[in-house]
């Protein structure tokens, strides 16, 4: 009961399947062939990147069991679908929504749109599909979960949010990532995802890469299609650069660690508590941050551009499939570090910005970087003191700290932690979040105050 690009669900109208969660598989028998009959309700279409057999599109065929399993299939009743060319493809778009056609077909025209601008970063050509064909499975139902999952010759998209307004653009954010996965990830590969492990974690050194500079052009792509206007790309600009320089937990570990965590962070979680608050910042900002800043040295210092390394790269790497409909050169860090000298036309800088920013725990330059193209970081006064937002109170007016405390804050540095328990706060007695709220209201959060508290081995004193 979970449509998204990981689960299966199944309700009166339709199906949304992931492979992985619906069928089994034998081991030792990966590299045969398989067919698979969908027997449907009266009225019921199937729309998946799987080979159809026959007309009807019941039966379709798969040439292993890793392109099987690499294919999301939807069924249901009320799919309508949208066929289009472009640069000697097939694109399709199925989609279950419940709101209106006229939408649904607005919503095709800028997908159509951000498609062309993901093949013009790769120098205007498209993937060679496995099949001449790409089909997005659009899931834009009440009971759908926000996801987007991509695979090798189709994406499945999945979101309770309208596709109009803002969700229109948040859902055309999803289409923009996911089709530069095709490229991104799914034919240009790091050589840890390869081949795709169904049994255990497989681990990637480059996320930051695969996941981060996905979810830079992403962006980037709503900007060249005039989804965003310059204010709109900016605030995902100011979001990178915020994120990574407010971040404790990139003091701690590289873009390459980080990406190693992608087995306990991306929807990978256990109940045991963690302090990510502190120790984690997820590959995907930070890898948009260093995709900005790259971006940015390569055009003020190289006369080049981050397209013109992408395009490298799929030229050499990306491009390059097996008869098996598997990367024939996925890459490693080095590869990366190596074609970026190559573009750059600078060994040496590949080596210190692989070392600083990939391997290291350096910061990217944003400020050095963002003014020669006329932008200034600027940090913004803080508005309030956030604790009202990190606490709980208990049915006995116990106000306890909810949440991780951040290392630096004035919480952190006075030993507060989560579990313990704010007593008194500037003298006033914490019972409820109306004089919690009223205290805060008196001070500034560079005030010193006197607090009170207790902390979970039920250990009382007072500091400040
Ligand atoms: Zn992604």
């Amino acid at each position: 009961d979970r449509s998204d690009g990981t689960y299966a669900g199944f309700d009166q109208q339709h199906a949304h399947l992931t492979l992985p969660a619906t069928l089994c598989y034998a081991q030792g028998l990966e590299g045969r062939a398989a067919e698979v009959k969908f027997e449907l309700p009266a009225g019921w279409k199937a729309a998946t990147q799987l080979r159809p057999l026959g007309e009807d599109r019941t039966t379709f065929a798969a040439p292993n069991l890793q392109y099987l399993l690499d294919s999301p299939v939807v069924l249901g009743s009320q799919q309508l679908l949208h066929t289009w060319q472009d640069g000697g493809r097939t694109f399709e778009m199925a989609t279950y929504y419940s709101g209106s056609t006229t939408e649904v077909e607005a919503f095709v025209k800028k997908t159509q749109q951000v498609v062309r601008e993901a093949a013009g970063v790769f120098g205007g050509e498209y993937p060679a599909f496995d099949y001449g064909r790409y089909t997005f499975l659009g899931d834009y139902l009440p009971e759908a979960t926000g996801d987007g999952m991509e695979h090798r010759n189709s994406t499945s998209l999945t979101s309770p949010l309208p596709l109009r307004e803002e969700g229109a653009l948040r859902n055309l954010g999803t289409v923009s990532h996911e089709f530069f996965h095709a490229y991104n990830t799914e034919r240009l590969r790091s050589k840890g995802l390869e081949p795709f492990d169904f049994q255990r974690v497989n681990m990637s050194d480059a996320l930051w890469f695969g996941e981060g500079f996905t979810q830079y052009y992403g962006e980037l792509m709503l900007r060249r299609a005039g989804a965003y206007d310059d204010e709109q790309f900016l605030d995902k600009v100011s979001q990178w650069v915020n994120v990574r320089v407010n971040s404790p937990g990139a003091r701690y570990a590289s873009a390459v660690e980080m990406s190693r965590q992608a087995g306990f962070v991306d929807a990978g979680v256990s109940i045991d508590p963690t302090n990510r608050t502190n120790t984690y910042l997820s590959y995907y900002y930070q890898g948009a941050g260093i995709a900005l800043a790259l971006d940015l040295q390569l055009r003020q210092r190289y006369r080049t551009s981050l397209d013109k390394y992408m395009q490298a790269l799929w030229q050499e790497y990306g491009k390059p499939q097996t008869p098996s409909f598997a990367p024939a050169k996925p890459y490693t860090l080095p590869d990366l570090q190596r074609v970026l000298g190559v573009v750059a036309k600078d060994t040496a800088f590949a080596g210190t910005f692989f070392r600083r920013y990939v391997y290291g725990h350096d910061t990217p330059r944003f400020a050095e970087n963002l003014a020669l193209a006329g932008l200034a970081v600027v940090p913004t006064k803080a508005l309030a003191a956030a604790l009202p937002r990190q606490v709980e109170f208990t049915e006995d007016g116990r106000c306890l700290l909810s949440r991780n405390t951040t290392l630096g804050s004035g919480l952190y540095k006075a030993g507060i932690d989560r579990g313990d328990e704010i007593m008194m706060l500037d003298g006033v007695k914490i019972t409820d979040l109306a004089t919690l709220e009223g205290v805060m209201r008196k001070h500034t959060p560079a005030d010193l105050v006197p607090v009170r508290v207790r902390n979970r081995a039920g250990v009382e004193r007072t500091t400040q």
